[in-house]
């Protein structure tokens, strides 16, 4: 099964996406996470792409599918993707790679809520800096301050969460990301959920939903 989460930024992709991945046994590949690890290694490609994510910019499609074909290359099950396609020509890619492992994709999921709540809920989002778990210090804290309650790690404020990197992640949603949902409805694999309200039920929510649709297509 493969299965595309899209929506804002701060929309809970990475929530649900960790969530998901465990109740389903799905591999989670959040790109986001990937190059935050790079970054945080000092690579090669955390020093070429950090710039990108600390203004808000998208890292170079080049970049991307170089990574998301080196996943492939050892691919199992099939992928709960976070944060990737993020451009249509990322999304064409993805298609011809989908192809070419005989491999489809059964659903993109989109997360839906409004923009004055994403922006709300960034400002109270911390992440821990070792396994990249998503804390909300207002719905969702940890159960010691800044400490992540799986490993211990200490939770940061994300550098591209600051008000002005926001904006302009939003800008590039709107401009770059938002067009994959006309591309998607045409391909018959778009399904909306409203992403609203608790994480929890959320999840409950699209498991079913995945479990009734998707499953037995
Ligand atoms: P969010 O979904 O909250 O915006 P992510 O963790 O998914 O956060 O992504 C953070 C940053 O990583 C993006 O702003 C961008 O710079 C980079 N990034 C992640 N995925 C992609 C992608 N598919 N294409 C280009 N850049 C990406
Ligand atoms: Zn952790």
């Amino acid at each position: 099964m493969n299965i595309i989460l899209l929506g804002y930024p701060g929309s809970g992709k990475g929530t649900q996406a960790q969530a998901l991945s465990s109740l389903l046994g799905m591999e989670h590949l959040s790109t986001g996470d990937l190059f935050r690890e790079e970054i945080a290694k000092g690579t090669p490609l955390g020093l070429k792409v950090a710039e990108y994510l600390s203004g808000g910019k998208l890292v170079d499609d080049k970049i991307v599918l170089e990574v998301i074909n080196s996943k492939f290359e050892k691919v199992e099950k099939g992928f709960l993707f976070d944060g990737f396609p993020r451009t249509l020509d990322q999304a064409e890619a993805l298609d011809a790679l989908l192809v070419s492992k005989k491999m489809e994709l059964d659903a993109v999921i989109f997360l839906n809520v409004d923009e004055a709540e994403v922006v709300e809920r960034i400002s109270s989002r911390r992440v821990c800096s070792k396994c990249s778990k998503v804390y909300n210090v207002i719905s969702s804290p940890p159960k010691k301050e800044n400490v992540c309650d799986d490993c211990a790690g200490p939770l940061l404020f994300r550098e591209d969460d600051k008000p002005a990197v926001i904006e302009k992640r939003i800008m590039v949603y709107k401009d770059l990301t938002e067009p994959l949902i006309s591309y998607y409805r045409a391909n018959g694999v778009f399904y909306e959920i409203k992403a609203r309200g608790d994480a929890k039920v959320i999840t409950e929510n699209i498991v079913s939903f995945i479990k009734t649709e998707i499953a037995n297509k």
